[in-house]
């Protein structure tokens, strides 16, 4: 059995500022109703572009799940969403945000005093790039408050995006702005578009170099970082807040890169995280990583706010692009190059499956990607059940274990 030692991961400073970039978040759209702005909430590859530009508040229901997932309310709260309807079997998100409305609770409350329930919607926004259940956690809120549901209906497992699949979906968007432009009363204006477009480029380009300084060994930062640290990538993208707060994380990491400074103490295990976070278990995997001097440091997850497509000359069309090309959207042979090329650039001894009950858009291990995987790489893989939300699929002992005999193996074997 691989030895344990106390160890926590290293804190990051710009924590305490990026807690107040998302405390300013949720208190401007707390008070866009009252300041007369309308608030449109969008699934979390929708088009926030579009909506902002048209000066909407924006709010995004998953990231307010995985709120519910992190504060461990969630699994008190499916039942809730289940007994109106919703199978225990679908996305854990959506049922414990069903399930908090249907209760009047929101994590929110807690964290921020003032704050009594979350942002009361004028329109639903959604893109099925990623599921369906966002189409269908948008049309129960469409049912339940009485406000419209529009959206994208998107191709899935696609292997190359052609110009087929790029207008198809632009002209998608495109539709969306007569109804927009209705419910907010503002004409869209394109050069407010194209600099909404620009500013979420930028974002994008900031945390793409913050995610890649987990390319030094040791590295600066760990997934379990990353998930907390993607709250502005997530929810101010295409703002000023989010570039600003970037810029400053990213000096952080890169002086300590300088420095040889690690987020895990004696870093000697490098591993890839494949798949959603456990929301309510991140401090313990952090934890029982780092104990193991194993740091886990690259993930698709948190990867997948990068939207390099995305370009100020062409709007609509670069939306497009950029929300068919993410990682989801793509077919398992696509997956598979691209996880191939994050092995070789983190330098990766060991790839986490998250086999999340409840999410099998974000569980690739279900089609033999892990096995084709080692064969071809020869980096061992570990599958851990378990779920993004839902607490009762989690075996923490079972993790344990398997944990433990997978960074054992991986040392043995050098
Ligand atoms: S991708 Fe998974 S976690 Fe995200 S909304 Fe869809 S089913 Fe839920």
């Amino acid at each position: 059995m691989a030895e344990e030692k106390k160890s926590t991961r290293k804190k990051i400073q710009a924590s305490d500022l990026m807690n107040r970039v998302m405390e300013d978040y949720f208190r401007d759209l707390d008070g866009a109703a009252a300041g007369g702005r309308k608030v449109a909430w969008c699934t979390s590859v929708g088009p926030a572009e579009l909506l902002r530009a048209m000066g909407f508040a924006v709010y995004f229901p998953e990231n307010h799940a995985a709120m519910l997932g992190a504060a461990r309310m969630s699994t008190d709260l499916i039942p809730v969403a289940n007994a109106a309807g919703y199978s225990p079997d679908i996305c854990s998100y959506l049922t414990s945000d069903i399930g908090a409305f249907l209760k009047g609770i929101t994590p929110l409350a807690r964290a921020y005093k003032g704050i009594e329930s979350v942002p009361r919607p004028d329109v639903l926004v959604y893109n099925t790039n990623q599921c369906r259940d966002v189409q269908d956690w948008m049309a129960w809120y469409s049912g339940k408050l009485g406000v419209p549901s529009i959206g994208v209906a998107s191709p899935r497992s696609v292997h190359e995006v052609t110009d087929a699949h790029v207008d198809g979906v632009r002209r998608q968007i495109e539709a969306l702005v007569p109804t927009l432009e209705e419910i907010s009363g503002n004409r869209l204006d394109m050069d407010r578009l194209r600099e909404t477009v620009s500013l979420s480029r930028e974002c994008t380009e900031l945390w793409r170099r913050v995610l890649e300084t987990a390319a030094a060994a040791p590295s600066p930062l760990t997934f379990f970082d990353g998930t907390i640290h993607m709250g502005p990538a997530v929810v101010l993208r295409g703002t000023r807040e989010a570039i600003g707060y970037y810029e400053i994380l990213l000096a952080e990491l890169e002086g300590r890169v300088r420095d040889g400074v690690g987020a895990v103490e004696g870093e000697s295990v490098r591993i890839y995280w494949e798949g959603m976070p456990v929301w309510g278990r991140l401090r313990q995997h952090s934890e029982l990583f780092s104990a193991l001097g194993a740091a886990v440091l690259a993930s698709t997850y948190c990867s997948s706010w990068i939207f390099t497509a995305l370009d100020a000359r062409d709007p609509f069309r670069s939306m497009a692009k950029a929300y068919l090309d993410l990682f989801i959207v793509r077919s398992d042979a696509y997956k598979e190059t691209y996880i191939k090329g994050m092995l070789e650039k983190f330098r990766i001894d060991g790839i986490v499956y998250h086999d999340a009950k409840t999410c099998p858009n974000n569980s690739n291990n279900r089609y033999g990607m892990p096995r084709r995987l080692e064969a071809e790489t020869g980096v061992p893989a570990l599958v851990v059940s378990g779920d993004l939300n839902d607490l009762r699929c989690v075996s923490d002992e079972q993790t344990r274990t398997n944990v433990e005999a997978f960074i054992e193996q991986i040392t043995e074997g050098r």
